[in-house]
């Protein structure tokens, strides 16, 4: 029998990200869009380990002869005591976009001396039998005060990376994976599922 995996997210670039870190685990990973899932769960969660089992648990409750992967990440700021934290998606209201959260913040970061941030993603994995096992991953940066780089998503032009000092929007995607929270949060699932 395949052992597929399905990613419980609708992100493209979250799916890409996820899908090049874990290809050499499963025989086939489908989006919930390739799976002919069209769910849209509600984050209710206040952590990012609410969120993320939230988002796995829905996927898996359609599907249940398969294992489901979900993340939950978000930007982490310093000076703005964790915000936008789990509400990164939705900073700037809830149908906003990423010009619309990175405008936000460069205005509340105007003139803030400490630009200290970090990246966070949890990660859980549904197996096909119902097991959960999660990850956690940071990376830290400093948040600029202007955009630097055309590539990546979300906050990664405002998001100088510490360890190599540009933006994630300014890297290729293996260099983020070498580094980013994401990829940490799967590192860290697979050796708690190498442990279990
Ligand atoms: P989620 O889809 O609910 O996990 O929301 C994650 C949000 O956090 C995204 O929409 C982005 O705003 C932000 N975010 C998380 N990871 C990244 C990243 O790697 N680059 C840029 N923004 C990110």
């Amino acid at each position: 029998m395949l052992n597929r995996l399905i990613i419980a997210s609708n992100n493209a670039h979250k799916i890409s990200e996820l899908k090049s870190i874990l290809s050499d685990r499963f025989d086939e990973i489908l989006s919930v869009k390739d799976a002919g899932i069209d769910v849209e769960p509600e984050e209710t969660g206040v952590t990012f380990e609410e969120n993320s089992l939230i988002k796995a648990q829905c996927v898996k409750n359609l599907k249940n002869d398969c294992a489901v992967i979900a993340d939950d990440s978000g930007l982490m700021v310093d000076a703005l005591d964790g915000a936008p934290g789990v509400y990164s998606a939705r900073f700037a209201g809830e149908c906003c976009n990423d010009e619309a959260n990175n405008s936000k913040l460069l205005a509340l970061m105007d003139g803030v001396t400490d630009r200290s941030a970090k990246y966070v993603a949890v990660v859980t994995l549904i197996d096909k039998d119902g097991k959960i096992y999660t990850g956690k991953g940071e990376v830290k940066g400093v948040i600029l005060n202007e955009y630097q780089g055309k590539g990546g998503f979300g906050y990664d032009p405002l998001f100088l990376c510490n360890e190599l000092n540009k933006t994630f929007a300014e890297v290729t995607a293996d260099e983020k994976n070498s580094v980013s929270h994401r990829a940490r949060a799967i590192k860290d699932l697979l050796n708690n599922l190498r442990n279990a």
